[in-house]
């Protein structure tokens, strides 16, 4: 994921457009490996101030993902920001706010990878109307009524009636 910046660098101030396009391995971070399932992208533009280079892009990548609610395996596409400095051969350590780089190209994939994972959400969840699995059957809601919901209807109805009739005794 490089960015060529050779003309940049003569030109501070001015500001110049990322548009890339990459076909990435799976990637690990903190124990959970992302899976690609489309070539990760990268808009925006990026400039120099005479001593650092700021990109500010939009970024996007398509994963494999498991449904949080009917556990089926989906493909989730995340959009995020990447609002980053880079610095000349500056020593890179995890908890800094600069990245570095070397001759003229800046490699964006360790603020991607950043990021994405920055952004990734707690759950994924294949669509927001995912009816989920049913918790007495196991049957996917989405594909599949079962009786069971009205059971559990008539169950938690008929345990309220039974508290009431138990307090009405008292
Ligand atoms: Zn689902
Ligand atoms: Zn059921």
């Amino acid at each position: 994921m490089i960015v060529s910046v050779s003309d940049a660098q003569k030109r501070a101030g001015e500001s110049f457009p990322i548009a890339l396009e990459e076909s990435r391995a799976p990637e690990t971070y903190a124990g959970k490996t992302l899976t690609f399932a489309a070539p990760v992208s990268v808009s925006g533009t990026f400039s120099f101030d005479g001593k650092s280079f700021h990109v500010t892009a939009q970024a996007k990548a398509s994963y494999e993902a498991v449904c949080a609610r009917c556990n089926k395996p989906f493909v989730e596409t995340l959009t995020f920001p990447i609002d980053e400095h880079f610095v000349r051969d500056v020593v890179w350590e995890a908890d800094s706010d600069v990245y570095p780089y070397t001759h003229e190209q800046l490699d964006l994939w360790q603020a991607f990878s950043d990021n994405l994972f920055l952004h990734l959400p707690l759950v994924s969840v294949c669509r927001p109307d995912c009816k989920g699995l049913c918790p007495i059957c196991g049957a996917d809601r989405n594909e599949t009524p079962c009786a069971c919901q009205n059971e559990i209807g008539s169950g938690a109805f008929g345990a309220l009636q039974q508290l009431l009739n138990e307090n009405k005794e008292v």
